[in-house]
């Protein structure tokens, strides 16, 4: 596809400044000199050149998107349509409270809505992802610990947690100590007791886990963390698998985040904007970033007056209009959140039951949103998860999440989510067991995939070692 310098036809269209007039007011070195070299088309040439990159896209508008750890749910758009109303859209983030009180409102309507969610004491909204929530928690944890003069150093992290943990609590400071999981997939209690110490501030914990499995011992964990003066942290980007169901109080956890852009509809992908909100037992309340949200019965207003407040991780309060859309969906959906839940956790184990006499089940147990499938058997005939994920393309549907988490070989990690029709599941599981009959048959097929897509198989060695990412004229397609 040619880009749009190309494209350009010399179409007469606006001029920006107009050549007689003298620009005097700037210093002459800051006036450009060359022509500034846009392209020119007619509006129809314009609007067919991004349409045709768009249609390039792949959206959950257009096909099944299984990406494991993601949820790509669908978003409602009634989401959108409230979020760009233009009192939310010309609301100056400086507005003094006054005259902002139905975004305050909002914003602390949300905060009550996540408290019951989490089941924590407070939660602020200002962190902008997952892993900036993430960071945010350790940011807290790290300040509480200085706060009663306790110098811990070490945070544990069990192998299979989201890869994100380690990396928020590396950069928080913490030394990062690995918790095995056994062949139940599982924490294994037994290494978790051979690490406690008095150096152990926290446990970071994905839960489910990366392999779509709920942590049995959660409770057993808990008490031994706190026995020992830890605290643990809970990585709850997938709180769909268990939303309305139970929460990270009931289980004994202190710091929780949750994905506003996974869990609670609102759109990601691409770098955001996203929304990953903190909730907090009663103890750490104190250390929350500033501003909260709070009410005095009155009048809401930004409240900066947290004591040992760790400062704002954000400018202002987070992403408002993820916090619109996030906000609607909850109250759209109401006590219907526990149905998210159970569609989500049962498509998942549909798919699972229906494809393992296909591919290897690792962890062959009741799953929770996601599950991990293995591509070893597939593997035997020289088609690697990599080709398996490649052809699902030329299928009109997203590739799972590969090689992630870790633990598995090969590994395949679906997550169907509560949005699609159960014809759509068939679908998905039809499509995957035709590519495992044809990876017998003729592995040609899978190796050379994909065939149907705008841009066909690339070299990721090259890919990833030299990425040419300049646009030079010479270079067509
Ligand atoms: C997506 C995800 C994260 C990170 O969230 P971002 O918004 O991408 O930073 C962390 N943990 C889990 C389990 C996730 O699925």
């Amino acid at each position: 596809m040619k880009t749009i310098f190309e494209k350009s036809n010399g179409t007469e269209s606006i001029t920006l400044t107009d050549k007689n007039t003298q620009v005097n007011f700037l210093d002459k070195d800051f006036l450009r000199i060359n022509e500034i070299g846009l392209p020119q088309l007619g509006e129809l040439e314009v609007m067919r050149h991004y349409k045709e990159l768009s249609d390039r896209n792949f959206c959950i508008e257009k096909g099944f998107y299984p990406l494991g750890s993601c949820t790509m749910k669908y978003n409602p758009k009634v989401n959108e349509l409230l979020a760009s109303l233009e009192g939310f859209t010309s609301l100056h983030p400086e507005t003094a409270d006054d005259n902002c009180q139905g975004a305050l409102e909002l914003m602390y309507r949300l905060q009550e809505a996540l408290k019951k969610i989490t089941g924590m004491s407070a939660v602020t909204l200002q962190p902008a992802a997952g892993a900036h929530g993430e960071l945010t928690g350790m940011m807290i944890i790290k300040k509480y610990f200085e706060s009663i003069s306790d110098k811990r150093t070490k945070v544990l992290i069990p192998d299979s947690a989201h890869g994100t943990n380690p990396a928020s609590a590396h950069m928080c400071g913490f030394d990062i100590v690995p918790v095995k999981s056994n062949d139940k997939g599982q924490v294994d209690i037994e290494h978790l007791k051979s690490l406690l110490d008095k150096d152990v501030a926290a446990i970071m914990m994905t839960n489910p886990n990366t392999l779509g499995l709920y942590e049995e011992n959660v409770l057993q964990i808990s008490k031994l963390m706190h026995d020992n003066g830890s605290l643990l942290y809970y990585d709850g980007a997938n709180f769909n698998a268990i939303m309305g169901y139970t929460n990270p109080r009931l289980m004994g956890f202190d710091v929780v985040h949750v994905n506003l852009h996974k869990t609670f509809a609102t759109p990601h992908g691409g770098g955001g904007p996203g929304a990953g909100p903190v909730g907090v037992a009663d103890r750490l309340k104190e250390f929350l970033p500033v501003p909260v949200i709070s009410f005095d019965g009155k009048k809401y207003f930004r409240d900066y007056s947290l004591k040992n407040s760790i400062g704002s991780v954000r400018s202002f309060y987070g992403n408002f209009g993820v916090l619109v859309r996030a906000y609607a969906y909850i109250l759209m959906m109401g006590d219907n959140l526990k149905c998210a839940t159970e569609n989500a956790v049962l498509n998942a184990n549909y798919i699972k039951e229906k494809l393992k006499p296909y591919y290897d089940l690792p962890y062959d147990v009741p799953c929770m949103h996601e599950f991990v499938l293995s591509g070893e058997r597939q593997k035997e005939h020289g088609v690697s998860t990599l080709h398996i994920a490649k052809r699902l393309m030329d299928e009109n549907t997203h590739p799972p999440t590969v090689y992630f988490p870790l633990i598995v070989h090969e590994a395949i990690m679906i997550e169907p989510t509560e949005s699609e029709t159960k014809q759509k599941l068939d679908e998905f599981i039809e499509v995957m067991i035709k590519i495992a009959e044809e990876v017998k048959q003729n592995p040609a097929v899978a190796l050379s995939s994909p065939h149907k897509t705008p841009v066909k198989k690339v070299d990721e060695t090259l890919a990833a070692r030299h990425p040419d990412l300049t646009y030079k004229e010479t270079v067509g397609e």
